[in-house]
């Protein structure tokens, strides 16, 4: 069975900037102390953590002690867990947020997700890199800084948002980035930094269910345990409840009674805290406020499954959140909720590990994550088999949503047929949704089920909205004249994400990052996504720059739709989506954006620029 120890509620994060690796220093003492520091601490990580599936684990905690991946850590991993480099090296290059290159003692990564440039993330990033005197993606010649994009931080509601050594930072604007750089420049203790900089608060503009009021520890396990687990399963079964992270699977059908069935020699719950779609905060919010729902529902899914062992994969950018959440556990344990004998029962053992990402999109796809947890690159497995057949170390593994697990412990505690009283037929409950963008009221919205997306919008002030996207980018993109459909699953289905664009925005401009955001995070495992990302992302930037071949138009359709029946995972079979709609639903301004300027097909001086940048020559 899987323990934590005290020592695991240590922060993470560090409280200062990371010091200075040997490439910058000149005494052959303070080389030796880096040096020697390195090998201490990744020694006794590995010592702690003895095997294969704690390489990624590892990785982080090197990254988040040093800034860096220090090559002789990579040594010491590769002697102490008996792997070769060079399959430490493809883990370590697979995720974003861990780097073998130094890159300064500061490293700030902004959030290019749509809805923060709206808000301004251009003037904070250009703040930034004029103060610092450096430019985006190097860090600086002295290993002080360095400033980097990432896909989303989860904090669209209160954006520009940043990460700056994983330390979250909100409402970015101008005067505010010129205060970061004399922090920076002067090196200042993230303890010195104005708290309310990293105040996230949870935005709750409306509640129901879930959100209404917090759970003890406890509440629902006391009302099941000692009784009959198919009673349970029944309640379940009534609730109609679907998994909240996107693809709607029923909870009990599909996961619960398959993975019970399945045989296995244990079996594992996973909860996907992963929460990395574009726009989605709602999981932070649950996690932050109400992660006794979310345990006790893991627990819940233990006791029907016989499971000892299960894992919360948080992403990296959630970093903040994990002294907190390992305390809730650990006070679990200490008041007989976590553990052994739990709720004082004879034979019912589960306990929980935190497991984190490091800056992968895919990895929210459940056979990544998994590959992911067992220390790997997140690359997609072929399904079938599926997890709950075989997951987690081959292994029957239940994979669900925070938010489905929240649901089982409000199914536990009131009974499926209360649950199944809102909604639809087809989609029972209500949907947590996160909304952003351009809107008076953004936050988080507990909604039943069925309602329409003009309705969402007088909720959130969002009147004015000219479109919006439902689900992320690889969700809907709709305009004025869909707001009159549902989300549900029969109609438009979401993992969580809504956001908000005025009539002022540019559609193609919305589609171009979102076509990025993809190109960036395809893993490069399938040949139509690899390639077809890169594509669409080079169709989108001609015709950002009115550049685009009429004919193109055609060949977008024909690679999107190859895209979508040939991608080997969801990654590649949506990231057409939002274009394909652009075409469809803004034929005239994508027509008016080929044709207002009489440009050439090919653009040589553009070519020649794009060629000597890939030469590294500027
Ligand atoms: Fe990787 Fe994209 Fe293929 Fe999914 S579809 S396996 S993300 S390359």
């Amino acid at each position: 069975m899987h323990r934590q120890s005290d020592d695991q509620t240590v922060d993470l994060l560090p409280p200062g900037p990371w010091p200075l690796p040997p490439q910058y220093l000149t005494s052959a003492a303070d080389i030796n102390a880096y040096t020697s520091a390195v090998e201490v601490f990744v020694t006794d990580l590995c010592q702690l953590q003895p095997h294969r599936t704690a390489l990624l684990q590892i990785l982080i905690q090197i990254q988040f002690k040093f800034g860096w991946i220090p090559i002789e850590a990579i040594a010491v991993i590769s002697e102490e867990l008996s792997l070769a480099s060079g399959e430490i090296r493809a883990v370590l290059e697979f995720y974003s947020f861990l780097s073998s290159k130094f890159q300064g003692q500061y490293r700030v990564f902004l959030s290019s997700n749509i809805t923060d440039f709206h808000q301004g993330q251009q003037s904070v990033l250009d703040t930034l890199c004029s103060e610092l005197n450096i430019d985006l993606g190097n860090p600086d010649c002295n290993g002080l800084v360095s400033i980097a994009l990432t896909s989303c931080t989860g904090l669209c509601d209160q954006g520009p948002a940043a990460l700056i050594n994983g330390h979250p930072i909100v409402r970015l604007d101008k005067p505010r980035a010129k205060q970061i750089a004399a922090l920076i420049k002067t090196q200042q203790p993230f303890d010195q930094w104005p708290q309310d900089w990293s105040h996230i608060s949870s935005q709750l503009e409306v509640t129901g269910p879930l959100l209404r009021e917090t759970i003890a520890p406890g509440d629902a396990l006391s009302k099941w345990l000692g009784k009959n687990i198919d009673n349970f399963l029944d309640e379940l079964e009534k609730s109609g409840l679907r998994g909240r992270g996107g693809a709607g699977f029923n909870t009990y059908q599909k996961l619960w009674a398959a993975c019970r069935n399945a045989p296995g020699d244990c079996h594992y719950v996973v909860c996907n805290a992963d929460e990395g779609e574009p726009g989605t905060f709602k999981d932070r919010v649950l996690l932050q406020d109400h992660y006794d729902r979310v345990i006790e529902g893991m627990t819940l899914a233990a006791w029907v499954l016989g499971a000892e062992s299960g894992f919360l994969y948080l992403r990296a950018e959630y970093a903040y959140l994990l002294p907190m959440l390992n305390n809730a556990l650990q006070q679990r344990r200490q008041t007989g909720w976590l553990g052994n004998n739990i709720g004082g029962s004879d034979d019912f053992n589960f306990d929980i590990e935190i497991h984190l990402g490091a800056g992968a999109y895919v990895c929210g796809e459940e056979t990544s994550l998994i590959e992911s947890l067992e220390g790997k690159r997140g690359i997609p497995r072929i399904r079938p088999p599926f997890p709950v057949q075989s997951g987690y170390l081959q292994q029957p593994t239940l994979v669900n949503n925070v938010e489905t697990f929240a649901c089982v412990s409000a199914i536990a505690i009131s009974g499926g047929e209360s649950f199944a009283a809102l909604g639809t037929e087809q989609s029972t409950g209500t949907k947590l949704h996160s909304i952003s963008g351009d809107c008076n009221k953004p936050g988080i919205y507990e909604i039943p089920w069925g309602i329409s997306i003009e309705e969402v919008l007088k909720l959130c002030d969002g009147t004015d909205a000219a479109a919006v996207q439902i689900g992320g980018p690889s969700g809907s993109l709709l305009g004025r004249d869909q707001f009159q459909r549902q989300l549900a699953f029969e109609d438009i289905p979401s993992g969580g994400s809504f956001m908000v664009f005025g009539k002022n925005r540019d559609p193609i401009e919305i589609v171009t990052n979102f076509i990025r955001f993809f190109a960036h995070e395809s893993c490069g495992f399938c040949t139509p996504c690899r390639a077809g990302c890169q594509q669409l992302n080079s169709f989108c930037d001609k015709l950002d720059q009115h550049n685009l071949s009429p004919s193109a138009l055609t060949t977008i359709k024909q690679l999107g739709e190859l895209m979508i029946t040939t991608s080997h995972c969801g990654l590649g079979k949506t990231a057409p989506l939002a274009l394909l709609a652009l075409l469809e639903q803004w034929p005239s301004l994508v027509k008016e954006r080929m044709q207002r300027e009489n440009a050439p097909l090919f653009d040589l001086q553009q070519a020649l620029v794009q060629t000597a940048t890939l030469r590294g020559d500027q």
